[in-house]
């Protein structure tokens, strides 16, 4: 059990205590053995062999799938969904780690809303020359039902919504929710937010809609450098969304599977971590602080030399912006890397066409410092 927990996933880092139930490990060891046992009467035949070596071999088993994917396993009834998302968990990480290509991104971050409300110092949104047309804007309620329909019938298992502005100033955000919660093969579902607009209705929506994980942007404890990094914040409203959050979950959603996320920039590289950790643990799951990249101005950042590795996000994910551009990160913000629209495209047809080809080629040529801004964004995959 112990290896379980210790293990996260590349993106949803979570532990034991962060939802605070143990995992039904009779259940888990079905699974395996039941799915294992249609494997070896060839009645999954579709799969990959690497995948189904994994299912069969029960230490590979238990080694290869992290906490998150096993506390997701032991909370679903279908059988057909739990092979369909442990499959998909498989090909996010040989995506993510393998470099291997699919002809469909395995998981995709929405932009609702392009906009912000609060100016950070560590963020983009203080840029001048991006706040503005043609940059700013709402996804229109069509592009985002052909957007979350396609990827629900690629099997793409993972949305986000997020990316370079606040998704709660999206009128419609509990809809989105809702929309995206009643597809069967979309198994992940989260949401970045600055609290702000967090108001009763939407926290209902939350935790309705299922939403898996919910990450708070929060800097500090304390009033005053919270609003210096939060600029446009009130941190006294802030605090009271948040636990009015975590008091909703508590009272009416007690066997809720949606983790509440604190994650903090420690951009004077000062903040008292303990202390950070003893406030926020009050209201949330999980509370972590990482120093900040310098990514607002990335593209006059200096060129970064040494900085070699090909970058996962080419392979394992697609940023959709609130107009349809697709993009490889929120690090390139404005857009030079864009390979594509989803507007009058499709999905699929993007994914596979020459541009993101040509950049996968160069990164895996470790010839990265060719391209503005991967050979300044300073984000590394080991
Ligand atoms: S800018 Fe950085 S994060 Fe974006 S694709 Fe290039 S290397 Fe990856």
């Amino acid at each position: 059990m112990s290896q379980v927990q210790n293990k996260i996933s590349p993106y949803l880092s979570i532990t034991q205590d962060v939802i605070g139930k143990d995992i039904d490990l009779k259940k888990i060891e079905y699974v395996q053995k039941t799915i294992s046992e249609k494997i070896q009467n060839k009645k999954l035949e579709n799969f990959e062999k690497d995948f189904k070596e994994i299912i069969i071999n029960r230490e590979k088993f238990f080694k290869f799938f992290n906490y998150i994917e096993m506390y997701k396993v032991s909370r679903m009834n279908e059988f057909d969904k739990i092979i369909n998302y442990l499959h998909f968990r498989f090909k996010f990480s040989q995506a993510s780690n393998k470099k291997k290509e699919f002809d469909f991104p395995p998981y995709i971050l929405i932009e609702a809303v392009s906009a912000c409300n609060l100016k950070c110092p560590m963020c983009f949104q203080i840029d001048k020359t991006f706040t503005r047309k043609p940059f700013m804007g709402l996804m229109k309620w069509d592009l985002f039902t052909k957007v979350v329909d396609e990827a629900n019938q690629l099997g793409a298992g993972a949305i986000t919504f997020g990316s370079r502005g606040e998704p709660l100033m999206h009128p419609k955000i509990g809809e989105m929710l809702k929309y995206v919660s009643e597809k069967e093969n979309i198994f992940e579902l989260k949401l970045n937010s600055n609290a702000s607009f967090l108001t009763e209705k939407l926290c209902h929506e939350i935790f309705k809609h299922k939403v898996d994980t919910l990450v708070i942007s929060a800097d500090h404890y304390e009033k005053k450098t919270f609003e210096e990094l939060r600029k446009g914040a009130n941190f006294e409203k802030i605090v009271s969304n948040v636990k009015m959050l975590f008091n909703i979950r508590k009272n009416y959603y007690k066997d809720s599977g949606t983790e509440i996320r604190v994650s903090g920039v420690d951009y004077y590289k000062n903040l008292n971590r303990k202390k950070f950790q003893e406030f926020w643990s009050s209201m949330s799951d999980n509370v972590s602080a990482t120093y900040a990249v310098e990514r607002w101005d990335t593209y006059n950042n200096e060129k970064d030399e040494r900085t070699l590795n090909p970058c996962s996000y080419l392979w394992d994910r697609m940023y959709i912006w609130f107009d349809g551009k697709c993009n490889p990160c929120d690090a390139d913000y404005k857009s030079y890397l864009s390979y594509g629209d989803v507007k009058n495209n499709t999905i699929k047809d993007v994914w596979n066409g020459e541009k993101l080809k040509n950049h996968r080629s160069i990164h895996m040529a470790k010839k990265r410092s060719e391209l503005i801004p991967c050979d300044r964004c300073g984000i590394d995959f080991n």
